[in-house]
């Protein structure tokens, strides 16, 4: 059975980083829809093209045009042994489509994380956002120019004051009902993101092996929760 996971949180909780350090160590493909849009646009992608002027003012895709592009990339062969899916699902229904994907497929269950943080750090966190200009990667802590290739750093153009109050009313009215619609699953896992760094790489890391452990049994679970600060207090 594949390691499915789903790496969920607003935008700035670090859920990115985390997702695609997992995913190096596992071995799995990491699947970013933000990193795939904006691949496509560079490429000069017309679906991708028309869908930028929603990105840019912090707006969602259409489900349509981004349910077709997750089912795509998860038929291809590098995704059997698992995933870690990033930035999606961002909805109830691109969930219950992944849901009827991963059944349709007999893929096995899902792990979800939700990366806790509160909306004060969120907004700290955006503001100083960066990332490579020329590979899209996010820039690491103190660094200035990409880790990966060297190339110049930049802010995001949705990382920008009002488009970051936007992204994260999005998050809240569209995103977090796909938390609850998640949570009763005994794969269902909360991290405290606002920890030190290497806290919620070991947190995200055993509550993923803990929850892939137990995805088999029962069908509903209580959530559980790193015993960081944040995430006693998101009660949200
Ligand atoms: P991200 O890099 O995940 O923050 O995504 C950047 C932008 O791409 C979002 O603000 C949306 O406009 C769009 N996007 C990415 N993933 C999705 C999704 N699952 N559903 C709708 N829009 C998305």
């Amino acid at each position: 059975m594949g390691l499915n996971v789903i790496m969920m949180g607003a935008p700035g909780a670090g859920k990115g980083t985390q997702a695609g350090r997992f995913a190096r160590e596992r071995g799995l493909p990491k699947i970013s829809t933000g990193d795939m849009l904006r691949e496509a646009i560079k490429e000069g992608n017309p679906v991708a093209l028309e869908a930028k002027a929603l990105m840019d003012r912090g707006e969602l895709v259409d489900d349509g045009t981004i349910i077709a592009i997750v089912r795509d990339r998860l038929t291809k062969p590098d995704t059997r042994p698992g995933f870690v899916l990033d930035g999606f699902p961002r909805t109830v229904d691109q969930a219950v489509a992944l849901d009827a994907f991963m059944q349709e497929r007999a893929r096995g269950p899902l792990v979800v994380i939700d990366v806790v943080v509160p909306e004060q750090e969120l907004v700290r966190r955006l503001g100083s956002r960066r990332i490579c200009g020329t590979c899209g990667a996010n820039a690491e802590p103190g660094k200035t120019v990409c880790s990966t290739c060297n190339g110049e750093l930049v802010v995001r153009s949705d990382d920008d004051g009002q488009v970051v109050v936007e992204r994260l009313k999005v998050y809240e009215r569209a995103t977090r009902p796909v938390l609850e619609y998640y949570r009763a699953r005994p794969t269902f896992r909360v991290v405290d993101g606002a920890q030190a760094p290497e806290r919620v790489a070991n947190d995200v890391d055993s509550m993923i092996d803990d929850a892939a452990a137990s995805g088999g049994r029962g069908k509903l679970g209580g959530e559980r929760r790193s015993s960081g600060r944040a995430a006693d207090q998101a009660g949200a």
